[in-house]
């Protein structure tokens, strides 16, 4: 049996959740596929001690749904699935969303002019449109590393971390250090862990800080939302004064927020070896910049041992580093390792106009227009795919430019005779306009890291601006981005306004 709807959502984490709830409140017929038996996203996944999120409560919320009641500034990831659990109830949501489906296949229909879904099961999907909102930390990138299927004890991913694990008397080591290890390793010290860390790059860190909010402060936020609006703002502006400094654009600002990580560094940790050892040798904003007040105090301590070398083999139960150093009573290891990013799962299985993959379109890094739709794949479009996460400050607000947009686009749609197809032109002037704004920035500049296609080398993660830059490149896409080469207005598209796209 094969069911028509409007607007297929694949997803419901942030970005699922959000489109949905904004395309529903346009009238379009929403329908949510999640495969997992929850809402979440992210949020559901990693449930690792000491999940939270780095970025303030205020700004990782959705501007449509504000929460007065987060109870700190950094909140716990429990606390985020709660918020997004309560927008689907809020939204209406629940009446629209299919939990434990995944979506199998998603093909173009030439003849229908429809995306056709197979979902696990047989069932198929007819969709007017469709929205992949399938998120860009989800599928566990597992380190290559020779013998670690023979480890004989418990191997963790953080995001797949098994609740019935206790941590307490374990000799546990973990691999890597990043966003998810920082937040981690303390906690499990804290549990009465010896944590052994497997460090391959230093990261840099700068103090996080932050505090729990006070009832009073609770009840100001739930009495006068405005407050909440007044914070956001003053968050973000705060947070884009910084971009010049993450960016790399401004040296004398990039100076100074590395002199602010060197500082937090030597106020943490004597000098001597340690200290040399988790000091960056790569420009400062090239991997994503970590915030803790407590990784250095835990390691300094002696509570966790640094390793400072990868995790490069296991022999017979042995942990080998790349330095030579073997571990030999290792009871468990947990990989803080990170996602598959750059090549997103779910491109495999979408395809669009000739039978083409997402994955094949994208088979030298990701492209898009607008950081959303792709030609080749007509009404479709995608969230926290190509260009659209952000390292100065919320990715949430990338994420609601592209729920604007997509709802903006889908009411063009009659315009375009149902079919709203990305201009190859477009697409290409796009990603000529990231190539250019991303040169030169300190995320091109000499270290490995997600956020950067390891086949072309490009940056495909990251939108290269600030959020305002964003805003701005949004309201200028018109919709003479889609074909037939007339827009909304009835009015040819001339060389002049083509030439529009080498200028966004
Ligand atoms: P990640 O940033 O990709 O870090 C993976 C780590 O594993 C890196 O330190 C990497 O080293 C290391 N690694 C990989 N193979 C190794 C090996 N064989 N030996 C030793 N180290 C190895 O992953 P993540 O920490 O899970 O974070 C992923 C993203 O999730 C973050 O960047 C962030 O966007 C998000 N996140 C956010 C928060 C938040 O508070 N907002 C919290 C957690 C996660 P190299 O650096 O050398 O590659």
């Amino acid at each position: 049996m094969t069911t028509r709807i409007g607007v297929a959502v694949i997803g419901a984490g942030f970005a699922g959740i959000a489109v949905a709830a904004r395309l529903r409140a346009a009238g379009h017929d929403v329908r949510i596929i999640e495969r997992a038996p929850r809402v979440g996203g992210t949020w559901r996944d990693n449930v690792y001690p000491g999940v939270a999120c780095d970025v303030p409560s205020h700004l990782y919320s959705l501007a449509d749904h504000p929460h007065p009641g987060w109870s700190t500034q950094f909140a716990p990831g429990g606390e985020i699935r709660d918020y997004l659990e309560r927008i689907v109830a809020e939204s209406g949501l629940h009446d629209v969303l299919r939990l434990g489906v995944a979506l199998e296949h998603a093909d173009w229909d030439a003849h229908a002019r429809r995306w056709r879904l197979t979902l696990a099961g047989g069932e198929t999907l007819h969709a007017d449109a469709l929205v992949l909102a399938c998120g860009r930390l989800v599928e566990p990138r597992l380190p290559d590393v020779p013998g670690i299927a023979s480890f004989p004890g418990p191997v963790l991913h953080t995001a797949r971390w098994d609740a019935g694990f206790d941590p307490a008397g374990k000799r546990i080591a973990v691999i890597g250090t990043g966003a998810s290890a920082v937040q981690l390793v303390p906690q499990l010290a804290r549990r009465g862990a010896e944590v052994t860390v497997f460090q391959r790059t230093p990261a840099w860190i700068v103090p996080r800080g932050g505090r729990d909010y006070t009832t009073a402060e609770r009840d100001r936020f739930a009495r006068h939302p405005e407050l909440i609006a007044a914070l956001r703002a003053r968050l973000l502006a705060d947070d884009e004064a910084r971009f010049a400094a993450r960016a790399g654009h401004d040296r004398a600002a990039a100076d100074a927020a590395r002199s602010e990580a060197t500082r937090h560094l030597a106020a943490q940790v004597p000098p001597g070896a340690l200290r040399a050892r988790l000091t960056p040798d790569y420009p400062f904003g090239c991997k994503r910049v970590l915030r803790s007040d407590d990784i250095y105090p835990v390691l300094a301590s002696g509570a966790a041992v640094l390793e400072p070398s990868a995790l490069a083999a296991v022999e017979e139960g042995v942990l080998v580093a790349a330095s030579g150093a073997r571990y030999a009573d290792i009871d468990a290891v947990v990989l803080a390792t990170g996602f598959h990013a750059q090549r997103q799962p779910y491109a495999e299985i979408v395809r669009g106009e000739d039978g083409m993959s997402l994955a094949d379109h994208w088979a030298t890094g990701m492209t898009s227009f607008a950081s959303t739709v792709v030609a080749g794949f007509p009404n479709l479009f995608v969230l926290n795919g190509p260009n659209a996460a952000l390292a100065h400050t919320s990715s949430l607000l990338i994420l609601e430019e592209q729920a604007g947009y997509v709802t903006r686009a889908l009411g063009r749609r009659t315009a375009h005779g149902g079919v709203l197809r990305t201009r190859p032109e477009a697409e290409r002037g796009y990603t000529a306009s990231i190539d250019r704004r991303a040169r030169g920035t300190s995320w091109l500049g000499g270290c490995d890291s997600w956020y950067r296609d390891d086949r072309s080398g490009r940056l495909t993660l990251l939108w290269p601006g600030t959020v305002a830059d964003f805003r701005a490149m949004m309201a200028a896409a018109d919709g003479s981005e889609f074909e037939p080469a007339f827009d909304s207005d009835g009015r040819p598209l001339t060389p002049e306004r083509l030439a529009h796209y080498q200028e966004v």
